[in-house]
């Protein structure tokens, strides 16, 4: 991309060491008005018919210079939510810490942010619209300022480029083009560990964007991560709930997973999880379980299929909650108590790290507690089990476990033999146990029979197909 005017316009109340931008003016780019949302476009107008400076920025502008498809269209104004809230009547203001205003059209909505000021360097609270924590953290974020402004407290250069409706050039600030020319992730500003203290979830956005966008992290930043992963611990759990979703339903949650790994950050959201995964015998095989969910998610999400989070959750607690009703069970508890507590146990420790909403953890004990149930049952039980509401999920779970050595891959084949039959055949296979029905003494022995759905192909994750919905 060429840039076509190196000389900055200057702006009003622009801070004196704030770099003037480079302008990309509408020739010098890729970006069509056609790829960018209606609805996103619409808000643009309305502000800028209103006198007020709009433009689309993030990953709106970052994915359509990569010519992929963004996921959301963030919008940038100098009007306060106030002002946004009086242009829309279909506006609502939400957050605390960083207060927004969303645009709502049906099912799409459009988040709308005024451009926001720095905080003071000297941790100057000025009237509680910005506030820190003891550890440098952001808690509140809610002074307004220019546009200049705006893009240095941004997270990286990549994501801190403006897409101007009044004249369609692209205005960046921070070098962020260049960057996203060479691939390079970079935190904006000369001081990473300051920019990762203020907010520790940006190591993990540092993880998901690289990996889905296969940059490369830059070493200076690179080197503040593997120092700073420890506080992950101080971040609010239902703020990593949200965010390992992105993580792990980015497309790329393989490499997500080594990633988070590499730098140290699995450990202080998943401590079970990690354990379970150093045990020296058995934690290649449990993390290869998980490695093989995650490339089921993956599939599904790079096919346009839905995938469910309690799914997620269950496979990442899978080991933990098998150590831990072992553990129960030796210890003389009965199986399906042992179970339930271990169940219990686990997630009740889990959502101390990262929460996960009950309205997913009741779903994510019901894939675990089926597992046993698609071992045990046969005849008409087995029938009864297909009209199971969680029957696909679970089923998908039992043969992702056959995948990982966790189970009889022939129980994972019988079961989709019984899915295809018809009502006679059904009903055939249950009464003579015919077409590989799972037999005492073939757990872990039955040879795969490498077709139909097996492997977690089926749609169990997806549920209704709308993503996080179950
Ligand atoms: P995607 O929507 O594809 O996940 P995105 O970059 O648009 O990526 P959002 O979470 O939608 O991410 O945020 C929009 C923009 O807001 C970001 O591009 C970035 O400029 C800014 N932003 C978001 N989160 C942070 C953060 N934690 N710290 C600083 N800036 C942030
Ligand atoms: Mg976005």
């Amino acid at each position: 991309m060429t840039e076509s005017s190196s000389e900055s316009i200057p702006r009003p109340g622009a801070a004196a060491e704030v770099p003037a931008p480079r302008v990309y003016d509408r020739g010098a780019h890729g970006i069509s008005r056609a790829a960018i949302d209606d609805n996103a476009l619409k808000v643009l107008y309305r502000l800028r018919d209103a006198g007020h400076r709009a433009c689309l920025v993030g990953g709106g502008v970052r994915d359509l210079l990569l010519g992929r498809e963004p996921k959301d269209f963030d919008i940038a104004t100098d009007a306060t939510p106030e002002q946004v809230r009086e242009l829309f009547r279909n506006c609502r203001l939400i957050g605390r810490r960083f207060r927004l205003a969303h645009v709502v059209f049906g099912r799409d909505v459009i988040e709308v942010a005024t451009f926001r000021a720095p905080h003071d360097e000297d941790g100057d609270e000025d009237d509680g619209r910005v506030a820190l924590s003891e550890e440098g953290r952001i808690l509140r974020d809610n002074r307004y300022g220019t546009i200049e402004q705006d893009a240095v407290r941004r997270d990286f250069t990549i994501n801190a480029l403006y897409y101007d409706i009044e004249d369609f050039s692209v205005l960046d600030y921070t070098g962020g083009v260049e960057d996203l020319e060479a691939g390079v992730l970079r935190l904006i500003g000369d001081d990473p560990e300051t920019r990762l203290r203020e907010d520790p979830v940006r190591m993990l956005r540092a993880v998901r964007f690289a990996a889905k966008l296969g940059l490369r992290i830059a070493a200076e930043v690179e080197a503040a991560i593997h120092e700073l992963a420890p506080l992950m611990r101080t971040v609010a759990p239902a703020r990593l709930f949200d965010e390992v979703i992105k993580l792990f339903h980015s497309g790329a949650a393989v490499t997500c997973l080594d990633e988070l790994e590499r730098f140290g950050l699995f450990e202080p959201m998943f401590p079970e999880a990690a354990a379970s995964f150093s045990d020296p015998e058995q934690g290649r095989a449990r993390r290869q379980f998980l490695v093989e969910s995650l490339r089921n998610t993956d599939t599904r999400i790079n096919d346009g299929l839905g995938v469910n989070p309690a799914f997620l959750y269950a496979a990442i607690l899978w080991a933990p909650v098998q150590i831990r009703a072992a553990a129960l069970i030796a210890d003389e508890e009965p199986e399906i108590p042992a179970w339930q507590q271990a169940m219990a146990s686990v997630l009740e420790r889990q959502v101390r790290t990262v929460s996960i909403p009950r309205r997913f953890s009741q779903v994510v004990r019901e894939i675990w507690e089926l597992q046993a149930r698609l071992e045990r049952h046969r005849g008409a039980r087995a029938l009864r089990l297909l009209g199971h509401p969680r029957f696909r999920a679970g089923y998908d779970f039992l043969c992702l476990r056959a995948r990982a050595g966790d189970a009889d891959p022939a129980l994972c084949q019988w079961w989709t033999d019984l899915q295809e039959r018809d009502e006679d055949g059904q009903q055939a296979m249950v009464k003579s146990g015919s077409g590989g029905a799972p037999r005492k003494g073939r757990r872990r022995g039955g040879r795969r029979r490498g077709r139909g759905k097996q492997g977690g192909q089926g749609d169990g994750q997806g549920g209704d197909g709308g993503g996080a919905s179950v």
